[in-house]
């Protein structure tokens, strides 16, 4: 029994420095990717519940490593964010992001990840970004998820108002997954709510998820915010979406995230010409 659990123990030590060193080595790509250019922003349609017309699109970053293929965010961004990396990278999205606005109607929804939110030149150099491209702030919205502000509230609340006052929409990512997301819907500055996936998946299994999406969707409304349902893979979900009184609709049934240049086609053909 005591070799057995030395035998475990040391499989154990194995599997954590292989897992150490699979971050390492991503950690190294990720540094050459950013000097080749090898991440690209995907589109992904958001859409107006009541008319079914396209208001703008979630910029939703893909990584094509020459040898391992396309790697999703979810597997990536942790790593760029545990190695500081992600301040460049972001830094490369926003820019990416503006300009791609120049190719397309509507606004664009950037994804902010809490490292580079807290970042000591986060708002001064998109002060500059909007300079130097200009773009139109009241084009761009930032989500942010409920983790970037847990700590010392003063200094999100005053990044957030700054970035309000330059002319940038809010938005709260994930909503309903963190564990104080009440009290930071009056404390802070949100123009957008965006409901999990989660929830939106559930609406046809759970009783309950009905509720709470209703309860939801009232509560961003009444206080004057815009609420967005992500996730929404049916056409039943959609439409109890779009009684409940959600604003706009995001997922896989409206639309899948795509290159800008497969839906600049679409928008004139004669491009593609
Ligand atoms: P998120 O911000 O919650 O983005 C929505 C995710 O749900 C995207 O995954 C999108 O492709 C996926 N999705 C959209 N519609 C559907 C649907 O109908 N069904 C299902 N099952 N999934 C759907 P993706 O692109 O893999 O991104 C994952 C996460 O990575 C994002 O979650 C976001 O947190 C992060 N991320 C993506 N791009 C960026 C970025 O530029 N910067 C930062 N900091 N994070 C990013
Ligand atoms: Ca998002
Ligand atoms: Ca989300
Ligand atoms: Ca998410």
């Amino acid at each position: 029994a005591k070799n057995a659990g030395r035998n475990a123990c040391r499989m154990f030590k194995r599997g954590m420095n292989e897992l150490i060193e699979k971050r390492r080595e991503l950690e190294v790509d990720l540094e050459i990717a950013l000097q080749r250019g090898e991440f690209e922003l995907y589109l992904q349609p958001r859409v107006e519940a009541e008319s079914g017309i396209i208001i703008g699109y979630e910029a939703l970053l893909r990584w094509f490593h020459p040898r391992r293929g396309m790697i999703s965010p979810g597997n990536f961004i942790p790593v760029a964010e545990a190695s500081g990396k992600i301040i460049r990278l972001g830094a490369w999205v926003l820019a990416e992001a503006c300009k791609i606005l120049d190719s397309i109607d509507g606004h664009i929804s950037v994804n902010v990840s809490p490292l580079q939110f807290r970042h000591a030149d986060f708002v001064t150099d998109l002060a500059d970004l909007l300079k130097t491209t200009g773009a139109d702030p009241h084009r761009i919205e930032l989500e942010i998820t409920e983790s970037v502000l847990i700590e010392d509230d003063k200094r999100a609340v005053q990044i957030l108002n700054d970035l309000k006052r330059m002319g940038f929409h809010i938005a709260l990512d994930d909503f309903g997954t963190g564990y104080s997301s009440l009290s930071y819907l009056s404390r802070y500055p949100f123009d957008t709510i965006k409901i999990d996936r989660s929830f939106v998946n559930n609406l046809n299994l759970v009783d309950n998820a009905q509720i709470i999406v209703r309860t939801i969707i009232d509560l961003g409304s009444g206080l004057g915010m815009k609420v967005v349902a992500e996730g929404v893979e049916t056409t039943e979900q959609a439409l109890f979406l779009a009684h409940a009184g959600c604003d706009e609709l995001q997922g896989y049934l409206l639309g899948k995230p795509r290159k800008l240049g497969e839906i600049t086609r679409e928008i004139d053909p004669a491009i593609a010409t």
